[in-house]
């Protein structure tokens, strides 16, 4: 029978796969769901501060009515802290929704669009969505290769992906570098940048870029709540750049994209520093416990920026399936051309030495 014909662009897309869910694994393998350790999400492993749960509780009392669909408190929180004008923020369904609305205001079929090897699997997916090229630049050691996306820039390149620090790699461009990249790159192209791992950050590491977003008018910055500050279910991240572009996002969102669970407890974690801060500290002695069982296993890893680590343990389908054999989950990334690679991220103390004692035994180390 016939069915309708959809977009060929649309049938060539690869969807996103996501980290396993605990419940999942359980289901299949017959394992006690709380026993399953999972480090395939890059999720916050201590959860959200108390602050937002209480947040949220309130919030939940009025969920009958309509979310603001302009996130009037939570624009207000990020105006304040960033000292941006409400006018050149977009609040998202996630960050991934800020990627999306990036490609679907400014590219259509016929554009291309511009993003590193081993770069965030979002970027590839938003441009195949609107039926435009995708541009992978091959990376350098993993990471961006800046000067060759730079080169990469065709005259129908509409958009450049970059990711800082970059997901699953965990690799890491210095401001100054970026900065020169962003004003190497031609007005007319909008540079989307990734900050979802910002807060992980130590505090002079991170780029200035809410100040570069006032030099450059082509510069869109996104973030998410999903990451350091633990609200990943709650589906909610913002971007920042010119007024022009922020209109242009603004347009094109769904009139209620972020829901009011969401906008009260981003208000609630912003306010809440000393948790975020907390969570860096853990994440920083997580990733050196993670690095030290690694080097004891004689695993490569990739030096990481973010709350996870690259380890390179070789047939890493096999290793991925026996690890889930026994409960624990990580993230095969074969899909980002590094089948040779698992991301492992930071979990609690106990949760990284789970991982590395059965990653031992699984390599017979
Ligand atoms: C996790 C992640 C995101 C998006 O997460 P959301 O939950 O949609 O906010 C975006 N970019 C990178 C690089 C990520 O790792």
């Amino acid at each position: 029978m016939a069915t309708p014909t959809g977009l060929d662009y649309v049938k060539k897309l690869a969807p996103y796969i996501p980290g396993k869910p605990v419940d999942d694994v359980a289901r299949e393998l017959h394992l006690d769901p709380s026993t399953i350790v999972k480090l395939a999400s890059n999720e916050n492993p201590r959860g959200p501060s108390p602050k937002v749960l209480a947040a949220i509780a309130a919030a939940a009392a009025e969920i009958t009515r309509y979310p603001d669909g302009y996130g009037y408190h939570l624009k207000d929180a990020l105006c304040t802290r960033l000292r941006v004008e409400r006018a050149q923020l977009v609040l998202g369904n996630g960050s991934n929704d800020i990627l999306e609305l990036a490609s679907m205001a400014y590219l259509k079929p016929g554009d291309s669009a511009v993003y590193a090897q081993h770069a965030f699997a979002v970027y590839p997916l938003a441009t195949q969505a609107r039926g435009a090229t995708g541009i992978e630049v091959p990376a350098r050691e993993l990471g961006h290769d800046l000067a060759a996306m730079r080169a990469a820039i065709r005259p129908d390149t509409r958009v450049v992906f970059v990711a800082n620090p970059n997901n699953p790699t965990g690799t890491w461009s210095r401001p100054a570098e970026v900065e020169a990249f962003i004003d190497a790159v031609p007005r007319d192209v909008l540079v989307v940048l990734d900050e979802a791992y910002h807060e992980y950050l130590e505090p002079a590491e991170r780029a200035d870029s809410v100040a570069w977003v006032a030099r450059y008018p082509h510069l869109f910055l996104s973030r998410t709540f999903s990451k350091a500050y633990g609200l990943a279910a709650l589906r909610i991240g913002y971007g920042i750049g010119s007024t022009d572009v922020a209109d242009m996002l603004n347009r094109v969102r769904q009139p209620f994209n972020v829901n009011a669970l969401a906008q009260a407890a981003a208000v609630a974690a912003l306010a809440d520093t000393a948790y975020v801060d907390e969570s860096r500290a853990r994440n920083r002695e997580g990733l050196v416990q993670l690095y030290a069982g690694l080097q004891k296993l004689g695993v490569p890893y990739v030096p990481s920026h973010g709350n996870f680590v690259l380890a390179k343990v070789g047939d890493a389908a096999r290793v991925d399936q026996a690890l889930l054999r026994e409960g624990v989950i990580v993230r095969p990334v074969a899909g980002y051309g590094l089948p040779e690679w698992l991301r492992v991220s930071v979990g609690l103390p106990e949760e990284n030495e789970r991982l590395l004692a059965t990653l031992g035994q699984i390599l017979g180390r």
